[in-house]
């Protein structure tokens, strides 16, 4: 049987249940001279509710049974026989019973309602401080998310601030540098014609050296001047562009450079995008160059094609000639970096990938590269595509 939520041991249980009625017949006993026959139930029925209150449903019951027993044995004529003489007494004991019963079984409800109420409140308090706790975490974590946020803002606007410094300062040192170059080159003009003839063999190999390194100053600031150039690309300047036409342009301009008239160049149909035309001619241009001088044995085939995918125009540039270890793709990219430099047939500076990288970056897409040692390069570059 259960007997809901009681406490204690069934030993304690029932035993207070025992104790209960032995209490209420004893004492029932005693108002036995004032009261005689009357009343024989009133303190057993608090011996009950005691019982069920502290024991549960068990114990009540078993004290009803008990109570029934001791006053139909002692308190109700004849005494000392549980046959009862008047029948009036017989339905007073059945009434004591259900009673009994009755109580019990409500007592044990109202245990099991009170248990249930007092779970709740316990484990709706919980949920309160659990709430409480997540809320005051979710603020910590929403407070340390905008601190961060707050200090990557300033971070990011230190980085701008210092990067648009460092352009500047490229731009206006590349600039300012080719004065002094060109007075050195007029100088060296000067030298050759006062002094021709009158140096000797080594002064004149001398001079050699500072023409070589001369035009090598002048090629790089020429170049660091070009990529900060690169920073002014403007997106309130772009216009639609027909990627046709600038290649047309570019393959005219390139006709100089292409080392056999039988070298190969193809291009798909192109699309037209938003763009600056004299920026993305440069794009162009210093890929199919590349494809053309970067080259084996084998006659230069350079491929440029454009399909769409996902809002942006994918173009590419596919040679057949040398490539190069994709280990150091990362690299062609960064300015005066070359993978085929000093000492190898092909001329350059480095700074061209940079170049076309800044401009495709400012038109908002990105670049990167293909390539396996002796089986040619693919160059990748997007452009949003036009909103129509
Ligand atoms: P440059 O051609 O003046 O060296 P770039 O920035 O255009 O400068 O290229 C950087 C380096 O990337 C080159 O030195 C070369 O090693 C490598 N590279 C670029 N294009 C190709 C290509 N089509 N095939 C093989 N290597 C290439």
């Amino acid at each position: 049987m259960r007997d809901g939520n009681a406490t204690g041991t069934p030993l304690i249980r029932y035993g207070a249940a025992v104790i209960a009625v032995a209490l209420a017949c004893l004492v029932r006993l005693i108002l036995t001279l004032p009261l005689g026959q009357e009343f024989p139930f009133f303190l057993f029925v608090l011996a009950v509710v005691f019982s069920a209150v502290f024991g549960g449903r068990g114990p009540g019951l078993a004290a009803t049974a008990l109570s029934a027993a001791i006053v139909d044995f002692i308190f109700i004529e004849p005494e000392f026989s549980f046959i009862p003489a008047h029948s009036a007494d017989t339905t007073r004991i059945i009434l004591f019973v259900a009673l009994g019963v009755v109580i019990t079984l409500v007592v044990d409800r109202l245990r099991l309602a009170n248990e249930g109420l007092r779970r709740f409140a316990q484990a709706s308090g919980q949920a309160n401080l659990r709430l409480q706790s997540s809320e005051h975490e979710s603020v910590q974590a929403n407070e340390q998310l905008q601190r961060s946020q707050d200090q990557m803002t300033q971070a990011i606007a230190r980085l701008k601030q210092s990067n648009d410094d460092l352009q500047k300062f490229a731009y206006s040192v590349s600039h300012d540098l080719q004065t002094p170059i060109r007075a050195i080159g007029a100088f060296r003009q000067l030298l050759t014609r006062k002094y021709q003839g009158r140096l000797d063999k080594e002064a004149d190999e001398l001079l050699t050296h500072i023409d070589g390194g001369l035009g090598r100053m002048n090629a790089l600031v020429h170049d660091l001047l070009e990529y900060s150039k690169v920073t002014h690309v403007d997106a309130d300047f772009f216009t639609e562009t027909d990627c046709n036409e600038v290649l047309r342009g570019v393959l005219k301009d390139c006709g100089a450079t292409v080392p056999e008239a039988s070298a190969i160049v193809v291009a798909d149909p192109l699309p037209t995008v938003q763009a600056d035309p004299a920026r993305l001619s440069q794009v162009f241009m210093n890929s199919i160059e590349n494809g053309l001088k970067y080259r084996s044995a084998q006659l230069p085939n350079v491929h440029i094609s454009a399909k769409p995918e996902d809002g942006r125009w994918v173009f590419s540039v596919k040679d057949n000639e040398i490539g190069f270890d994709m280990a150091y793709a990362g690299r062609i990219f960064t300015p005066f970096e070359r993978l085929h430099g000093a000492g190898s047939r092909y001329q350059g500076s480095g700074i061209g990938l940079a170049i076309v990288k800044r401009i495709v970056e400012r038109h908002g897409g990105t670049i990167w590269a293909e390539s396996e040692t002796g089986a040619g390069s693919t160059f990748y570059f997007t452009i949003p595509a036009s909103k129509t």
